[in-house]
């Protein structure tokens, strides 16, 4: 019997961390809003794979009027730190043993680039799934990305389980049958998992 998988998102799930949070509050805001508010579609089209990290931050300096050596290095610097629970992803290591272990995540190249190494993301899953990579997101085609990994795998679809804070992310994996672990303010990635270990 093939083991069941364990998706788990990155962003609002593993880690509550922004990309350019070090830049000064005026800079980042204005980050904030020109890149994720008024250029959504190029904020999307990036974690879609279409732009790299130095286009975007290429933009960016020219945006904010500031030299991008400057900007480049502090989106960086904040990619390599981002913090993660090294007690989660040890209870996630362990979890191996049950389940085929994917971070799944709607992410930028500068992901995969800085924080998958910096951070050993590596070391704790079995597979890391980037939209950048994949070019899609976790509920486009009805949850394609997660249905080919259940497939790629043969995983018991019913025993599979996504943790996510993302509502959509839930309802797509339970339209495909598994089991979604909402992340909320009150129940966090270390509630489900302490849930899954006592099933
Ligand atoms: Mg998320």
């Amino acid at each position: 019997m093939n083991k069941p998988i364990l998706f788990v998102d990155f962003d609002g799930t593993l880690c509550h961390d922004r990309f350019w949070r070090s830049l000064p509050e005026e800079q980042y805001k204005k980050v904030q809003v020109r890149l994720f508010e008024e250029e959504k579609s190029y904020a999307e089209e990036w974690m879609k794979g279409k732009h790299t990290a130095e286009e975007v931050n290429q933009f960016l300096a020219e945006q904010l009027g500031i030299p991008f050596e400057e900007i480049w290095e502090i989106f960086v610097k904040d990619a390599e730190t981002m913090n993660v629970s090294k007690d989660v992803l040890e209870t996630i290591r362990k979890l191996q043993e049950r389940y085929t272990t994917i971070l799944v995540t709607v992410n930028m190249d500068s992901f995969s680039r800085f924080t998958v190494s910096a951070l050993k993301l590596k070391d704790y899953f079995d597979h890391i799934s980037n939209s950048y990579y994949e070019g899609k997101f976790k509920s486009d085609n009805e949850g394609e990305v997660f249905r080919d990994y259940i497939q790629k795998y043969s995983a018991p679809v019913d025993r599979s389980i996504l943790i996510d804070d993302s509502t959509g992310a839930c309802k797509t994996f339970r339209a495909l049958g598994g089991i979604a672990y909402q992340v909320t303010t009150e129940e966090d990635i270390s509630h489900h998992l302490a849930q899954l270990n006592k099933s």
